[in-house]
């Protein structure tokens, strides 16, 4: 394998093993659970479901925090690789990566340059991690 082949798949390992299988799994994560015996109480049931709540709530919080992490790890390997042209890594080295040619006076992101380019895709996993909270079950 070249390095890119390499890059390709470590990228790919990430993105496909770490980032996209937790939201799924996040997504499957039931917050209710139906009771096998039908002999139980609405009090019980009320109970069982706050239980499996509490036990959802921390699971989904370190499974948010795990994609959080991996989307960090992608985007360092993709920075990393930048060696090319060191003008380019100005701006994304900065929290809100700053569009490098902003559109009119009230547009501040284009949808070309490389600084939106790593912004829209930090957005775009950050709004996938909330869809898969709100998906669950
Ligand atoms: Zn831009």
């Amino acid at each position: 394998m070249n390095e890119l082949e390499v890059l390709n798949k470590h990228v790919s390992d990430i993105l496909e093993c770490r980032i996209e299988a937790t939201l799924l799994e996040m997504e499957r994560t039931a917050l209710c659970e139906v009771p096998e015996n039908d002999t139980m109480t609405p009090k019980e049931f009320l109970k069982l479901t706050e239980q499996t709540c509490a036990r959802a709530f921390e699971t989904l919080k370190n499974q948010s925090l795990k994609v959080e992490a991996s989307v960090d790890e992608l985007i360092n390997t993709l920075k990393a690789q930048l060696t090319w042209d060191e003008s380019l890594k100005v701006g994304l080295n900065e929290e809100h990566y700053p569009c490098k040619n902003p559109e009119g006076k009230h547009k501040t992101r284009c949808q070309e340059c490389l600084c939106c380019s790593f912004y829209n895709t930090l957005n775009t996993f950050s709004q996938r991690n909330t869809e898969s909270l709100i998906k669950c079950e």
